[in-house]
């Protein structure tokens, strides 16, 4: 029997800082995870995380600023002034919790320019922010008494008279599948990057969390805002970090040219991602690349500072193209990277229902609006994981008994079974790669209503083949093969919501840019879209739309 206050699905910052917040609390708490928590896409974050410490003048009204108009206005303003006004602590408590931040000549915490913002607060550890911040989150929770469920996978939450009791799980080593009880679950499963091919997030983000929320009747928002990296590795699709842009390296084109001049001539290369991203697929789509690429150059920065400050980018360059980066451009060209849309929640993270929250990648509070700065991710796992976890705390106060029911655990045990038995047929590695291919061509950089309702044509067709994969291994331990089958599961539902968004918008506003409508729509769209799961709607997704929070920072046209 297991059962615990509060479950946390996800070992990444988001579940890791809302378990800390609720282990302090004194609560009995669990984190489960499909890899072990420190192998989570957290730990491949290099760039770093914004704060704006006022010890170096900096305040956070001014990133409050540059995050909605990075958003395109899109952001709820109320939930962006918490997570700035809120930054640098949550930065400032990591490093006393043990994260080594880098430091600067004087002494003090050193900082990196980002992109989209006025002034240079993105904090780092070298090139492993991502995995210095999770190791350190891992360890004190464990200090503190967290439970882990390593390498289990949940495959439904389990909700009682609409609300959330638990969730049931196989755990991977064994294959046995069980009921995990809970007061409160909070949703901290990451992003959905492997819904697009390429990506440049790991093989593990399959979107599991926002469709388990989706199926429990929570509404996903903004889910056509996809944001496309500026700098991927051409033929790999491996990220380049921004780091490199902040250090101070060009992009060109095949003329040589530092293009950004045309779109940004104030931020140039430091522009908004979406901006820069949208700069370079012009060039190339007019002729200006090199192979469908644009060149990163950092040549002009010496070979010594290359090493030293973004020596991770030049091994990766040596290692799969072989090129030294010291002496010659590198090829890169815009990527899929993060999904601003997900589970819509409060900014204390709780969902419409009650018992469930969720924090991180999967949710969207919404402080990324249409178009996410850098460094700003990992700020938002730990502002809102912190808050989820302490919300989630309060909120056990007043439940009960744990759940008496079963049945879910039953009906699971016999749907997986169903899926072991099913005859020989198409491998779910050729079903992804279709779906994903689909939705790189027809929701990307630039998109338009043909485009979209390709991805649409491709969707439906995917859709129909689900019925007809296999599942190849029987066996029970260490079923990846199944895994993978439940995980195409999860990442059809979030490209039906996102394509269902895309269509829905008719406007272009941040990532979701119509090359059919150019044009921003204040009057009619500064709206967010809200995808609900519904068999009865067409396409089996009911889309209704809601207003954007505006607190004191008016929508202005946004220049770079
Ligand atoms: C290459 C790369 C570099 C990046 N660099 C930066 C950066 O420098 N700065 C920045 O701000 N952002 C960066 N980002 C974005 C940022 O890293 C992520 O948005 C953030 O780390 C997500 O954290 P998370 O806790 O929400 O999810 P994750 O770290 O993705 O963790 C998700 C967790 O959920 C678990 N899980 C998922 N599904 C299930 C399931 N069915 N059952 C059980 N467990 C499950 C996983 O095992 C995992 O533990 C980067 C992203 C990438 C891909």
């Amino acid at each position: 029997m297991y059962e615990h206050d509060v479950l946390i699905i996800g070992g990444g910052l988001a579940g890791l800082r809302a378990a800390v917040e609720v282990t302090r609390a004194g609560a009995d708490v669990a984190v489960i995870s499909k890899v072990h928590p420190v192998r989570s896409h957290s730990n491949a974050a290099q760039g770093g995380i914004n704060a704006p410490l006022t010890d170096r003048g900096d305040d956070w009204e001014g990133h409050a600023y540059d995050t909605i108009k990075g958003s395109d206005f899109l952001a709820d303003q109320d939930a962006v002034e918490v997570m700035s006004s809120e930054a640098g602590e949550a930065v400032l408590e990591l490093e006393r919790m043990g994260v080594i931040f880098s430091r600067g000549e004087d002494g003090k915490l050193g900082t990196r320019a980002f992109g989209g913002q006025k002034v240079a607060r993105t904090f780092f550890v070298g090139a492993i922010t991502g995995s210095a911040i999770l190791h350190v989150l891992f360890e004190q929770s464990l200090k503190l008494g967290l439970n882990v469920y390593e390498e289990w996978f949940v495959t439904k939450l389990i909700i009682e008279d609409g609300v959330c009791r638990g969730v049931v799980a196989i755990d991977l080593k064994t294959g046995e599948m069980h009921t995990i009880k809970a007061k409160a679950v909070i949703m901290a499963a990451g992003g959905a990057g492997r819904v697009f091919e390429p990506s440049t997030n790991a093989l593990i983000c399959t979107g599991d969390g926002l469709s388990l929320a989706y199926q429990a009747g929570v509404p996903l928002m903004d889910m056509e805002m996809i944001q496309y990296h500026p700098t991927t590795l051409a033929r790999t699709g491996i990220l380049m970090s921004e780091a490199a842009r902040g250090e101070g390296g060009y992009l060109l084109n095949a003329a040589g040219e530092r293009f950004m001049e045309k779109t940004a001539p104030d931020y140039m290369e430091l522009a908004s991602r979406d901006v820069v991203s949208r700069a370079e697929q012009t060039e190339i789509d007019e002729g200006r690349g090199i192979d469908g690429n644009v060149l990163l150059d950092l040549r002009h920065l010496g070979r010594e500072y290359i090493e030293a400050k973004l020596g991770y980018l030049q091994e990766v360059s040596v290692e799969f193209l072989g090129i030294d980066m010291a002496e010659q451009p590198v090829p890169v060209q815009p990527g899929m990277h993060y999904i601003m849309g997900g589970i819509k929640t409060d900014v204390n993270g709780a969902t419409n229902v009650p018992g469930l929250y969720a924090a991180g990648e999967c949710a969207n509070v919404s402080v990324h609006g249409a178009n996410r700065l850098g460094a700003n991710s990992l700020l938002d796992t730990v502002v809102f994981g912190r808050r989820s976890g302490a919300h989630a705390v309060e909120y056990i106060k007043s439940v009960g008994a744990h759940s008496k029911a079963e049945e879910d655990l039953a009906n699971e045990k016999a749907r997986i079974q169903a899926l072991l038995d099913r005859p020989k047929g198409e491998r779910v590695a050729t079903i992804r790669n279709d779906m994903a291919r689909g939705m790189t061509k027809g929701i990307g950089v630039f998109r338009d209503q043909a485009s979209m309702e390709g991805a649409l044509e491709n969707l439906k067709n995917v859709k129909s083949r689900m019925g007809g994969f296999s599942i190849e291994n029987k066996g029970k331990v260490f079923n990846t093969d199944l895994m993978f089958g439940l995980e195409l599961e999860f990442m059809i539902d979030c490209a039906e919501a996102v394509v269902a968004g895309a269509l829905t918008r008719k406007e272009s506003r941040g990532a979701h840019f119509r090359t059919d409508i150019t044009e921003r729509d204040d009057e009619n769209w500064l709206k967010h879209t809200l995808m609900y799961k519904d068999e009865e709607a067409e396409n089996g997704v009911r889309v209704e739309t809601s207003d954007v929070t505006i607190t004191q920072w008016e929508p202005v046209k946004r220049v770079y």
